[in-house]
């Protein structure tokens, strides 16, 4: 059965109006639900992650200046988040939820989070809507406790995954793909295992072309024995942020070759949502409801 973690808390942290668009978090479950793509069973609520599996991947002292709300101005800003008690709440559920899925996933295959891909947390500082790395978290779990040995990060949210890049720098079992708009956020990249920049208003079939040639030659050389998906729909063209040219057609596509290829090579696989930031809401839903869609038709 298809897992994927979600809980009420993902919808509601945030002050009224504040510009990051949290409605997806409910939305999405609720389309699921409304097409029949998924029942309620399908669904878990993840507790809140114990702060021996944050510390074992984050600073200490990061952690605890997090926790008591201790971040200065500056730090706050760059989190792109009004620092609260919830927030904080909000993100170890989400962090558990990943770690969680990738339980799920070595047993079902595949299993998703209706949130993460905190891409941007790096060891010691949030940036970018992240306050923690919900993969690397999850990822030092399954290593840690030796369910894995070694584990790829495919990150194809349009931003680079700084945060992960730097936090497995020196870290050999785990291998950090990123695909993402050369010209996007962040400015300063940190230096992936494999990094795919990619030019301003790439289209379909160009996007494809890479994404098959690039993650094919990673899984055969690497073999990971899990992966981690961070499959933001922030490359739709639609995207406010995105400067990429992806069709939701497209973005479809892209899913559907990361999760055959997964499958096709036995290699669980644990996805976090990641960004998303279109005009339209329903945009936005349509491209993050074809991962979840995508998942019940190919392994279920
Ligand atoms: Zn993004």
């Amino acid at each position: 059965m298809l897992k994927i973690a979600w809980s009420p808390v993902y919808a509601h942290p945030l002050p009224e109006n504040h510009r990051f668009p949290m409605q997806k978090y409910e939305l999405l479950p609720q389309q699921l639900l409304y097409e029949g793509t998924v029942s309620e069973n399908n669904f878990f609520r993840p507790e809140p992650l114990s702060e021996a599996d944050i510390i074992a991947t984050h600073d200490p002292v990061y952690w605890n200046r997090l926790k008591n709300l201790e971040l200065d101005k500056a730090e706050i800003r760059r989190t792109g988040f009004p620092l609260s008690a919830l927030l904080v709440e909000r993100e170890i559920i989400i962090m558990q939820g990943t770690l969680q899925a990738a339980l799920f996933a070595l047993e079902h295959g595949v299993a998703m989070n209706i949130a993460g891909g905190t891409h941007h947390a790096f060891s010691n500082k949030g940036e970018g809507f992240c306050l923690l790395n919900d993969i690397a978290i999850a990822a030092n779990y399954l290593l840690r406790k030796e369910i894995c040995r070694k584990i790829l990060v495919v990150d194809l949210d349009v931003h680079q995954g700084n945060g992960t890049a730097e936090i497995f720098r020196h870290q050999p079992a785990v291998f950090t793909f990123s695909m993402h708009g050369e010209k996007n956020y962040p400015m300063h990249k940190e230096k992936s295992d494999r990094d795919i920049p990619l030019p301003d208003g790439i289209t379909d079939a160009g996007y494809l072309k890479i994404l098959r040639q690039e993650l094919s030659s990673v899984i055969d050389t690497f073999e990971p024995d899990f992966i981690f998906f961070q499959s933001g729909v922030d490359v739709l063209a639609s995207d406010k942020l995105g400067r990429l040219g992806l069709s939701i057609e497209g973005c479809k596509q892209r899913d559907s070759f990361v999760l055959q290829t997964c499958s096709l090579h036995n290699i669980p696989v644990a996805a976090s949502m990641g960004g998303g930031y279109s005009e339209k809401i329903a945009n936005i839903i349509e491209a993050h409801a074809n991962t979840y869609r995508l998942a019940q038709e190919i392994y279920f």
